[in-house]
């Protein structure tokens, strides 16, 4: 999974605009075309509608409205206005209060402090709603700034939200403390992005080693922590190690992808824990989409199949 050759080469295919077009033509227009395998729809009504599939077998959600590297402020300040408008539809229709959203969507590459005022009109609608935001944790260019931008919301007393930490950068095991003083939520994950060896593990057992570690900090010092990963191992890790330690079912969740590991999904709730699938939705889903092909070249072959189905289903 953590070849980075096939990182890189998914990166590289991701910026590559004709590509981005075909793509976007056919890979939602029906029921059965390959994106939707990752990603809910490209409206909110699909996104509840997954949501509450989901929800009806057991699990929790967060809904992740797909967007990121915006370029304008109008453009930050338009995505704001649809996550307000998104957090209205979700109260009116019942499902679970969760978010998670990307700092790069609210505009931090085109105005910090811009990007931390959009995120407080999310946070001062989301804390009274009963929300839980989650940010998201983008390329290594914005581990640092996304960690201030949270320290300093919470140091103004936001505190229905939570970060992410990639186990791949070696930084983050000095990262997880700083967060871990503060009293935030973290979730775990192994790192989507494809980063150099100077900053990063490139090896899938380093990685893994330094998941397991930071795992079992979060299971015995976290505030309720959410392990976010497919990797039946590691579920069986923090299974194993809560037993020992004493630590209850209620006091941490696993997290997994849309789409990805039903199996594991239904498996994991069966067995008493608490579960959260991470439900993408909108237009803007290539990058989202590339990146989960990345981790799974594998991905590939069910992808070409599907195009292939549906160009036979045209003909016929
Ligand atoms: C809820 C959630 C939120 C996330 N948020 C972030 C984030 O904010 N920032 C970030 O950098 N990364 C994020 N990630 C992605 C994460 O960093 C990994 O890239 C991704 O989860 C793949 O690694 P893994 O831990 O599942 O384990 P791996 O060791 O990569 O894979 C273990 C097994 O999981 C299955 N699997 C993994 N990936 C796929 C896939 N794409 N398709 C099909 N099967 C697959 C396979 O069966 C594989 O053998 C998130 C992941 C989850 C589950």
């Amino acid at each position: 999974m953590f070849d980075t050759a096939s990182k890189a080469f998914f990166h590289l295919l991701a910026g590559t605009p004709p590509l981005k077009t075909l793509a976007s033509r056919y890979g939602m227009r029906r029921p059965s075309s390959f994106a939707r395998r990752f990603i809910a729809g490209e409206t909110i009504e699909e996104a509840i509608a997954a949501a509450r599939a989901v929800e009806s077998r057991g699990l929790a959600i967060t809904l992740d409205h797909l967007g990121e590297s915006l370029s304008s402020l109008a453009q930050a300040d338009t995505a704001t206005r649809e996550y307000l408008d998104i957090m209205n539809t979700v109260v009116a229709s019942g499902i679970g209060r969760n978010i998670s959203l990307k700092l790069t969507q609210l505009g931090l590459d085109v105005d910090r402090a811009s990007c931390v005022d959009n995120l407080r009109r999310v946070l001062d609608k989301a804390e009274p709603g009963g929300f839980f935001i989650r940010l998201d944790m983008e390329g290594s260019a914005y581990t640092e700034v996304t960690l201030e931008i949270f320290e300093t919301l919470w140091g103004l007393g936001y505190r229905e939200m939570g970060v992410v930490l990639q186990a791949a950068l070696y930084r983050t095991e000095e990262d997880l403390p700083r967060v871990l003083r503060l009293g935030a939520r973290v979730r775990l994950v192994k790192g989507a992005y494809q980063e150099p060896k100077q900053i990063a593990h490139q090896r899938k057992q380093e990685v893994d080693e330094a998941y397991a570690r930071m795992m079992k900090i979060l299971l015995v010092s976290g505030h309720y922590p959410a392990f976010a990963t497919h990797d039946p191992s590691m579920h069986a890790l923090a299974l194993q190690f809560a037993k020992e330690r004493g630590v209850g079912d209620d006091r941490y969740e696993f997290q997994l992808l849309y789409g990805i590991r039903r199996d594991l999904q239904q498996s994991l709730v069966a067995g008493g824990s608490r579960v959260r699938i991470y439900i993408p939705f909108g237009r803007e889903w290539f990058p989202y989409f590339m990146r989960r092909l990345g981790e799974r070249p594998a991905n590939v072959r069910s992808v070409v199949s599907s195009i292939l189905d549906e160009r036979r289903a045209r003909r016929a």
